[in-house]
């Protein structure tokens, strides 16, 4: 006999299988470091989950996966609260969601030669960095986005990370946040020692930039090749003096990192046409790997600080930038190979 609001109940009932399987992949993703299914089914477990609720919004409440920053944090470290929270980035999959995006950026700037960076996506963690003073006081990871765990020490031993930030002026207090990375070269020869001691070989580049920060001890994050590149700010406290110069751009932001000494990409981009973002795509998707991190996508950003305000964000993350998403890749062969070689 037909129940009535059966098919309800089995939609109710999809969704919490799905639900259920993106936390436990997040909790081996986040907390172990070890997935334990692909990032492309991962990401297929989401985009279903936003499928069903697009036709059932009543599923979509805030604790649903589609709602919040992908995350969690593990008890074997601190916690902090990020005074800013982290977001995440919404991705696009193709050129034709990403011409979406764009007409929403246009609608709200009301033109349509809005200049964007175009930055590659690098595939390692984020961090978020406290600097009080010019000082590194604090680094934690982003977690759930409001809490993180602490990873000051861990961080310290990242040389690419300063500890003071060079030039006169800074802030009373800013959080940098930008991402920890593996670089590819030294990914592989860390898998290779490790099956050599006899343990289990990392993943993935990203993976093993998340294990290697996530140490209990320092000591064995120091004795790892992570570096770091950052990719924006959080909360900025200028102090009653006020900042020096406003900034007025995400481009200009970089080269204020940059003068501090922080890190940031070269491979950066500003463009504000279509092709050009294209273009970039297209580059970065044919010459993926002659960068020397991981990449999965290129980030694409509205340039202007003004209009990214103006368009504002979500719960889980900016209205003002997209990530677009290279196809995934074969399974690691490299990693088969080390075991062939065991
Ligand atoms: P995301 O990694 O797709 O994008 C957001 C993050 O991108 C930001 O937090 C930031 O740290 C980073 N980023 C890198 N370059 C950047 C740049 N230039 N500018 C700004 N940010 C930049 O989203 P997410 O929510 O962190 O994680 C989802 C990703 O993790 C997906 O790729 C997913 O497949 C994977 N994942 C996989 C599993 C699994 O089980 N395999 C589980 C969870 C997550």
């Amino acid at each position: 006999a037909e129940v009535p609001g059966a098919a309800q109940a089995d939609v109710r009932q999809r969704w919490t299988e799905l639900a259920e399987a993106v936390d436990a992949a997040q909790f081996a993703y986040y907390v172990r470091d070890a997935p334990t299914i692909s990032d492309a089914e991962y990401d297929d477990l989401l985009r279903e989950l936003e499928a069903l609720e697009e036709a059932h919004p009543d599923l979509r409440v805030p604790e649903s996966p589609t709602q919040r920053v992908g995350g969690t944090y593990s008890t074997d470290f601190a916690t902090v609260q990020h005074r800013q929270p982290m977001q995440s980035l919404d991705d696009v999959f193709s050129l034709e969601e990403l011409r979406e995006w764009a007409a929403r950026v246009h609608a709200a700037a009301g033109r349509t030669d809005v200049a964007m960076t175009c930055e590659l996506k690098i595939d390692g963690l984020a961090v978020n960095l406290l600097y009080e003073d010019g000082r590194l006081v604090r680094a934690a990871t982003r977690g759930d986005g409001r809490t993180g765990e602490d990873v000051t020490l861990n961080v310290r031993t990242i040389g690419s990370v300063p500890q003071q930030l060079d030039g006169d002026h800074h802030p009373v207090s800013i959080e940098i946040r930008g991402e920890v990375f593996f670089p590819v070269s030294a990914f592989e020869e860390l898998n290779a020692s490790l099956v050599a001691a006899g343990k289990a070989p990392f993943a993935n580049p990203r993976n093993s930039a998340a294990g290697s920060l996530r140490q209990k001890d320092p000591k064995v994050t120091a004795s790892r090749a992570l570096d770091m590149i950052a990719h924006g700010v959080g909360a900025v406290d200028w102090g009653e003096a006020g900042p020096p110069v406003r900034w007025s751009s995400q481009s200009h932001l970089y080269e204020q990192l940059q003068a501090w000494g922080v890190p940031v990409s070269s491979h950066t981009r500003v463009v504000d046409s279509r092709e050009a973002v294209e273009e970039m795509i297209t580059h970065y998707g044919e010459h993926r790997h002659t960068v020397e991190h991981e990449i999965d996508g290129i980030v694409i950003k509205v340039d202007d600080f003004a209009l990214q305000r103006q368009m504002g964000s979500t719960s889980r993350a900016p209205r003002w930038a997209a990530a677009y998403k290279y196809p995934p890749e074969e399974v690691n062969t490299k990693l088969l190979d080390i075991r062939v070689q065991v």
